[in-house]
């Protein structure tokens, strides 16, 4: 068992196996991207499951993969047999924008990967291509079906909430009337644009802004509200035992006789740092140990001139050295596509 030095057990690791994605959220990626990694800079499938294996060997059991859009690099489905394959390694589970779920889902479930966070922001079409810069409502929501056809589960939806995108909560909470189905609102961070002077991109131009940040407090007292006069009932807290299999932050609610829940996820209005659990592996092999902290550590090197021994103290020197608590509100280096999330 892998513990910090201040006390908290790590045993979950993220990591990111590619910087692209097929779309451009608003919130996440520049409108021009980013420039992306040259492919020498981006850990080879080897260099990840060599990094896993070790990381197994010091308490990490939990793996979930992300990106840019992890489903876009070739060969994630041998990938995640092979993590599966790793002793110590319990459960795999994947964050996508779900567009590309229809090809792969079936295959990630024989593969031995059910748990899928899929991203989804809105249910109106014109206004989720207006976030994702391109992307097709319909994509999305046929990944959710070919999620739910492969058997995958727990499914959860992690909506960003940003203030000026005025979502339409009600209808991620009529989704879990009768599927179960997670849908978790995520209060909007501002991750990345630190170079540039200007945190995220909450609008084409436009940086994070504190007004654009919205309260999980405020979300649910608005579920709350908007639920009851739509006749859903009153909204219940769920208990950690009965909550959706979690290995993350989010407190659970649900509507009398719901199959579904509601979470509610609170980086900065309630920051969870005491219970974190976490290391951030990133596309080009840098070892993260917070979110919100440009700390990094070089893992690519020694995944490919150190030996094993020296892997394992890479990974003992990032426990050590993991913050408390994130200290930093505003803006990063990297961008969220860059970290994975
Ligand atoms: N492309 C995949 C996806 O969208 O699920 C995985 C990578 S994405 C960076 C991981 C998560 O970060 C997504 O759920 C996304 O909504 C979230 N995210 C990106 N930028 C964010 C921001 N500024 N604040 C909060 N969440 C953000
Ligand atoms: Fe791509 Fe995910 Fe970022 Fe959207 S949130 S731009 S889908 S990496």
């Amino acid at each position: 068992m892998a513990t910090d030095s201040h006390g908290r057990r790590i045993d979950y690791l993220r990591i990111s196996v590619t910087d692209r994605c097929n779309l451009r959220c608003v919130y996440c990626m520049p409108a021009d991207g980013v420039p992306w990694k040259a492919h020498d800079e981006i850990l080879s499938w080897e260099e990840i499951e060599r990094f896993a294996a070790v990381a197994a060997g010091e308490g990490i059991s939990k793996i979930r993969l992300t990106g840019g859009e992890p489903l876009v690099r070739a060969g994630i489905v041998d990938h995640v047999r092979r993590l599966r394959a790793v002793t110590g390694i319990e459960s795999i589970a994947i964050t996508t924008n779900g567009t590309l779920l229809p090809k792969y889902a079936q295959e990630l479930v024989d593969a031995g990967l059910t748990r899928v966070n899929v991203s989804l922001d809105t249910l109106d079409p014109e206004i989720y291509t207006s976030i994702t810069r391109g992307g097709k409502l319909e994509d999305a929501l046929a990944g959710i079906e070919a999620a739910f056809e492969a058997g995958m589960a727990p499914i959860k939806i992690n909506v960003v909430v940003v203030r000026s995108l005025e979502q339409d909560l009600l209808g991620f909470a009529r989704m879990t009337l009768d599927r179960p189905v997670h849908v978790r609102f995520i209060e909007y961070m501002p991750v990345g644009g630190a170079e540039e002077g200007v945190a995220c991109s909450s609008a084409e131009g436009e940086g994070w802004t504190e007004a654009d940040h919205v309260p999980s407090d405020e979300t649910l007292a608005l579920l709350t509200a908007q639920g009851a006069a739509a006749g859903f009932g009153e909204l219940q807290a769920v208990s950690r035992d009965d909550a959706p299999g979690g290995w993350g932050p989010a407190h659970y609610y649900r509507f009398p006789g719901a199959p579904g829940t509601l979470g509610v996820i609170s980086p900065l209005s309630h920051h969870f740092c005491g219970e974190c659990n976490r290391l951030r592996l990133t596309a080009d092999g840098r070892l993260r140990t917070c979110l919100f902290s440009d700390d990094e550590l070089d893992a690519r090197s020694v995944l490919r001139t150190g030996t094993q021994a020296d892997v394992r103290e890479l990974i003992q020197e990032a426990l050590a050295a993991k913050p408390e608590s994130h200290n930093m509100r505003v803006g990063t280096v990297r961008r969220m596509s860059q970290i994975g999330g």
